[in-house]
């Protein structure tokens, strides 16, 4: 069995981290079709035994297009509104996802402040425990709407991460809009070489730094990076992936679809 595929089989708890630009279909608005596929591969999972929890972005997406009046308003109390208005229309399109296969979702809003504070994680942990033995998949995200710049967690990766840590979860596996690390941003250069298999972060990221033409640094690779080496330090193997790939969950685990495994040294 190649890598991808044993690691999703030798993983009972899975975070699984959807980013914002997986979720939007071509007009900007979340994609529900998605949403579903998703939740009939999730739900097939946790049928044989797995535990999943949920990270999503797209509260920003999911707002706008209730509130295309405010696409170009930039004042942080607004984004903040919007942030408000779309985690609902967010959490609204997981419900309608995980509802036919009869699963109940909950939402978790989390800040940096809580991942800092020992009562906090312990609650938050105990909550996660809590909802996922009881057969319910957790969808976190950012309390954007008390998260100013300062105190920000800031990206969801990250936020992945330490969720993965504070459940003790066996993979975390991160969704995105390409299907792992490459050598340069494969956006910008179409001979960009997948890694399939990263055993020592640190020396990634000098070889993806030195072939000089990539966007390294400025797209969001970097955060990716950053959310392996933390979750790899606490033993916890990461999966980065294209998630709006049909069936990619299954894909994965099928060994059909390529994506870069981050191990545990
Ligand atoms: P998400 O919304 O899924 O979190 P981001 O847009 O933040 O995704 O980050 C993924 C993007 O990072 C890719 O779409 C790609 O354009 C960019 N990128 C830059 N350098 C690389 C690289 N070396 N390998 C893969 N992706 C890269």
């Amino acid at each position: 069995m190649s890598i991808i595929p044993r690691l999703i089989a030798d993983a009972r708890k899975i975070v699984i981290k959807f980013g914002s630009n997986t979720l939007a279909d071509g007009e900007g608005r979340i994609n529900a079709p998605l949403l579903a596929e998703f939740a009939e591969q999730a739900g097939a999972l946790i049928k044989e035994g797995k535990q999943i929890v949920v990270v999503s972005s797209g509260a920003q997406v999911a707002g706008l297009s209730a509130m295309d009046k405010w696409a170009r308003k930039k004042d942080l109390h607004y984004r903040q509104a919007l942030c408000a208005v779309g985690q609902v229309k967010l959490m609204d399109a997981w419900e309608r996802a995980f509802a036919p296969q009869g699963i109940h979702i909950a939402q978790i809003l989390l800040t940096r402040d809580d991942f800092g504070d020992n009562t906090r994680t312990l609650n938050m942990r105990n909550t996660l425990f809590t909802l996922v033995d009881e057969g319910i998949v957790p969808v976190i995200n950012e309390n954007d709407t008390v998260s100013v710049e300062e105190i920000k967690i800031g990206d969801n990766d990250t936020l992945a991460a330490q969720s993965a840590i504070l459940w003790s979860a066996d993979l975390l596996i991160l969704f995105s809009d390409i299907d792992g690390l490459y050598d340069k941003n494969p956006k910008e250069d179409p001979g960009a070489q997948l890694a399939g298999e990263v055993q020592d972060i640190t020396a990634a990221r000098q070889q993806v730094n030195t072939t000089g033409t990539s966007n390294f640094g400025t797209g969001g690779i970097v955060t990716k990076l950053d959310a392996a080496e933390q979750a790899v330090s606490y033993g916890i193997p990461m999966i980065l992936a294209h998630g709006g790939k049909k069936r990619a969950l299954e894909a994965l685990a099928a060994g059909t679809q390529l994506g870069t495994a981050f191990l545990v040294p």
